[in-house]
Order: structure tokens, then sequence, then C-alpha cells
């Protein structure tokens, strides 16, 4: 898209071009609305070979899935797609008033480019953080896992490993054994004397010891080497990450921010309208639980609302 173009204002701007994103951006598209779609391409999922439990897509490989869903959302004539980073936002007033015609945002891309929207939406996802345990971070995705519904399947009957991240990991490590035997790696951490016995009741193995590295040709896994010299033969292990949200375009718009399960996400309304009037959020930064399937969701109930947002007598 050149340049001159990104002054134009449209209706909605939509910040990530992923699974949130691009289905509000097709139900605006479908209403004939202008939208324009930044995105500058780093999707929570792309470390993983194959996406899974998908409707009708299962196994995909999970950029091209939304390549896919990005070709169709293109072609309709009122989508322009920008390759690049939204680094800030804000409400400009355009003395028009409180009313929904006065509603006007600009959105500045790291390259000095802007747009003008009236309705923005944060589909901008999450960034996970690790442990700082050798090895973990180059297994992500493939041996190093979160969500034993996404990978589960594919690792059943292995040794598996969970590493703790505190007292929910023991509903984690109970879950996993689902999928084959089972270690609840306390990497140091205490854990109540229940806990332990109802860990064992359910034939989950306990081991104390601090984990210092990961082991096995990349990106596999085979063992883990333990403080004490020990090494533990695991062929996936399940971390439960931290999530980190972006905050310079998240604070530059005022909105407000909640603790989620796995830290911070954007606090929305039931039509995911944020703290701020105008702007919505959907998908990872603002669901509580996490995967393609609620992320695309979350993305249609987003669009649906701005849409009837911007219709005179309809929206909030
Ligand atoms: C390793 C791994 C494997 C997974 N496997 C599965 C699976 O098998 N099945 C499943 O259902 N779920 C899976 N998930 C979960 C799934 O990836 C997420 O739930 C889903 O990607 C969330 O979609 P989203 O649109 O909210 O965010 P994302 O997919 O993370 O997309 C956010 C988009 O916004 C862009 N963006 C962010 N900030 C900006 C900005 N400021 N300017 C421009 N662009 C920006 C990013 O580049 C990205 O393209 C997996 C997650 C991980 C980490």
């Amino acid at each position: 898209m050149p340049i001159e173009t990104l002054d134009a204002s449209v209706d909605a701007v939509v910040i990530g071009g992923s699974f949130a994103g691009l289905s509000a951006a097709l139900q605006l598209a479908r209403a004939r609305r202008t939208v324009a779609v930044i995105d500058d391409g780093a999707p929570r999922n792309r470390f993983a070979a194959r996406s899974h439990g998908f409707f009708a897509q299962d196994g995909t490989p999970p950029l091209q899935l939304i390549a896919a869903a990005r070709e169709r959302v293109q072609a309709y004539p009122t989508v322009q797609f920008v390759s690049g980073r939204a680094l800030r936002a804000r409400r400009v007033d355009d003395g028009n008033g409180d009313g929904d015609g006065g509603r006007q945002f600009s959105v500045s891309l790291d390259d000095g480019r802007t747009l003008a929207a009236r309705r923005l939406l944060l589909a901008i996802g999450v960034q996970d953080t690790f442990p700082d345990i050798d090895g973990l971070a180059p297994r992500w995705g493939a041996s190093v896992l979160h969500c034993p519904y996404c990978h589960g399947y594919e690792e059943a009957g292995r040794r598996l490993g969970v590493l703790s991240a505190g007292p929910a990991s023991v509903h984690h490590a109970l879950l996993i054994k689902e999928w084959g035997p089972t270690t609840l790696l306390l990497n140091g951490q205490p854990l109540a004397d229940d806990e332990a016995r109802r860990l064992r009741a359910h034939g989950v193995a306990i081991e104390p010891a601090v984990v210092q590295a990961l082991e096995g040709p990349l990106p596999r896994l085979s063992a883990v080497r333990l403080a004490d010299g020990r090494s533990l033969p695991l062929e996936a292990l399940f971390v439960a990450p931290r999530v980190r949200i972006g905050h310079e375009l998240v604070d530059s718009l005022g909105c407000e921010l909640i603790d989620g399960p796995f830290g911070p996400m954007l606090r929305v309304d039931e039509l995911k309208q944020t703290s701020v009037p105008g702007v919505y959020a959907a998908g990872d930064a603002a669901h509580l639980r996490h995967n393609a399937t609620f992320a695309s969701a979350d993305g249609v109930l987003a669009g649906v609302s701005m849409h009837h947002s911007l219709i005179a007598g309809l929206g909030a």
C-alpha cells in the first residue's frame, strides 16, 4: 500500500492481523466498512509446526492458516493491509463533541506513517516469557509446550514433565497425566504435603531438584539436567509461561489492564469495548482463555460490536 494513502480516515483500524484481528476485519468488510489492518507478522504460535483443534483445520501449519484467512479478507475492496508496527494511538478531538461522529483516533506506525479511524481494535496478542533455563527457549513450540489440547495428542505416551510455576502447576500436572507418564519438576520450589499426596495418588512423580538445562538434539528433548548432576529422561516439557502485552500502544491510549490468569490483559466489556470508548480488544490480549478458536470468535464479536457502534442510533 503506497505511503500517501495511509492518511485517509477509515471506519476501523485493526491492529494485529492474526486470528482475532482478521476475524474482526472480515465482519467489518462484509458490512462494507473501510478497514485498515496493521500487522507486523509475529503471531504467538509461529514457533509451532502445526496448529491443532481448530474447526476444519486440525493440523494445518499456523502461518498457513493465517495466510489463508488474510487472502480471504484482502479480497474485499474496502480492506487495506499495512505492514508495520503500530507504536502509539490517541483520540483526536475533531470538534464534533462527544457523540459517535466525534470519535476519531490517530495511529502512528514505527516508520512515521499515521492512520486515522473512527474505531480501533487491539488484536495484538501477547508475548510469552520463560524461566531462564538453558535450552528451554529454542525448544518452544516443539518439545517445550504449554497447552495439552494443542500438542498433547502428538506427545501421548511419551515421558512428560511439567515445570512448576507455582500452586497452579499441581492442576497442570494432573491434567498432563491424561496424555502420558508425568513428572512435576518443582525446580526448587516448595510443595505442600497434601498436594504431594494428591499428585502421588494420581500417579504423578515429583522431582524436587532445580532444573539446570534441557538436553537433546534441537528442537527435541531427551532429558533435563538437574542441578545435583542427575539427568532425568523426558521427551516433552510443559510450562506455564507468563505473558506480556504491548505496553506502549496500550498505555498511549490509556486502556485499563487487569490481572489475568497468565499475566496482564485488557479490560473489556461484554461487547469487547475497552475502558476507552471506541477502542475494542479481542483475542489473547483480552480473553481469559488462549487458543485460536477463542481468539477468532472474540474477533467476530468485536467486529460486529464495532460495526453496531458505527451505526447512528444503534451503538453505544
Ligand atoms: C507455541 C504455541 C502453539 C500454539 N498452538 C496452538 C494450537 O495448536 N491451537 C490453538 O488453537 N492455539 C494454539 N496456540 C494459541 C494461539 O497461538 C493463540 O491463542 C492465538 O494466536 C491468539 O490469536 P490473536 O489474534 O489474539 O494473537 P496472535 O495470533 O498472537 O496475533 C497478534 C498479531 O498482532 C501483531 N501485532 C502485535 N502488536 C502489534 C503492533 N503494535 N503493531 C502491528 N502488529 C502488531 C502480531 O505481529 C501478530 O501478528 C499456540 C500458542 C503457542 C505459543
